[in-house]
């Protein structure tokens, strides 16, 4: 089988040719339909966050079809945990000390086919298609869980409109909530898509927000949001960073945190949210906007992704 691999920090992902995995008691063969790519994934390439043994197959947001059988189950970051340390014990797996992670510690989805461990795989709904499926695993699984830290928040604020934004949106507008987004500044495409998809307001992330925010998410990496959606928040607001990796964050006057702002980050993802999140995304109903490559293409959807080139999500298939 084809699979691009990730054999070290700041080289592109290369096509090598593999046998097909075998799967172990347990795991699921896959043939892969659709892999999202995720900004965790320049991460990865850039080496912000390490990948401890390559080469590796990278790729976290997989919808695949079992073989043999053919039922369609889609696989998430979070690929093993151990179950018995004081994290897993207290319903708190994505903080698992030994857990391992798709695409970074299992190979993923950038290939013709991958296996996966049966507990960590997800019946996808009928009511999508394998590529608009695939930005749901981790954009949205992720993003859900980042906005479920906003609590009941009336007024949120999503700063880096990218394809988490764009399917919680869509969420927070079916929950009655108010979105407002805040993307690069220059950025007229993208604000002109949140307007698009409900939100309300939508300008430069340096900009105040017409009425101050009850909770903001921020997705992209840049540390600098952190002290500007705090100006943004009202007294007793969330700032929940929802990324694996930030620049680092610039100091702040303490009046900016006073008034019982709180400020904190979501790490990965529980099966629980899985199973929560892919249950309620036919319901409200929500639609990805995808870009497809093929796949010997992922270095160029990683570049267009680092680049700002594409609204949405962007989705690779074999
Ligand atoms: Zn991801
Ligand atoms: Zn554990």
């Amino acid at each position: 089988m084809r699979a691009m691999v990730f054999e070290g920090v700041g080289q592109p992902l290369r096509m090598v040719e593999r046998p097909i995995p075998e799967p172990q008691p347990g795991q699921l063969l896959l043939r892969v339909l659709a892999c999202g790519i995720c900004r965790t994934d320049l991460h990865l390439l850039d080496g912000e966050v390490s990948v401890p043994d390559p080469p590796r197959v990278l790729g976290h947001q997989i919808v695949g079809e079992v073989q043999p059988g053919g039922r369609r189950v889609g696989v998430p970051w979070l690929g093993w945990t151990d179950g018995v340390c004081r994290y897993c014990r207290a319903g708190q797996e994505n903080l698992c000390e030994h857990a391992r992670f798709t695409g970074r510690d299992i190979d993923g989805g950038f290939a013709e086919y991958t296996v996966a461990d049966e507990r960590f795989c997800f019946p996808i709904s009928d009511d999508y298609h394998d590529l608009q499926a695939a930005p749901l695993l981790c954009a949205g699984l992720i993003g859900y869980r980042s906005m479920r830290m906003c609590g009941d928040a009336e007024r949120l604020g999503f700063y880096g409109f990218g394809a988490a934004a764009h399917i919680l949106t869509q969420v927070a507008i079916w929950q009655e909530r108010e979105v407002l987004a805040f993307t690069r500044p220059g950025d007229a495409t993208t604000q002109a898509f949140a307007l698009e998809l409900g939100a309300t307001w939508a300008g430069p992330s340096d900009a105040a927000p017409p009425e101050p925010l009850d909770a903001a998410i921020i997705f992209a990496p840049d540390g600098a949001l952190v002290p500007a959606a705090l100006r943004a928040v009202r007294p007793g607001g969330t700032v929940v960073c929802g990324g694996i990796h930030m620049s680092d964050i610039p100091s702040f006057p303490y009046d900016i945190l006073w008034g019982e702002r709180t400020v904190r980050s979501v790490a990965n993802l529980t099966r629980a949210d899985a199973e929560e999140f892919l249950e309620l995304a036919p319901r409200v109903p929500v639609h990805t906007h995808v870009t497809q490559y093929p796949l010997e293409d992922v270095n160029r959807a990683l570049a267009d992704l680092r680049a700002g080139r594409f609204t949405g999500a962007a989705v690779v298939t074999p």
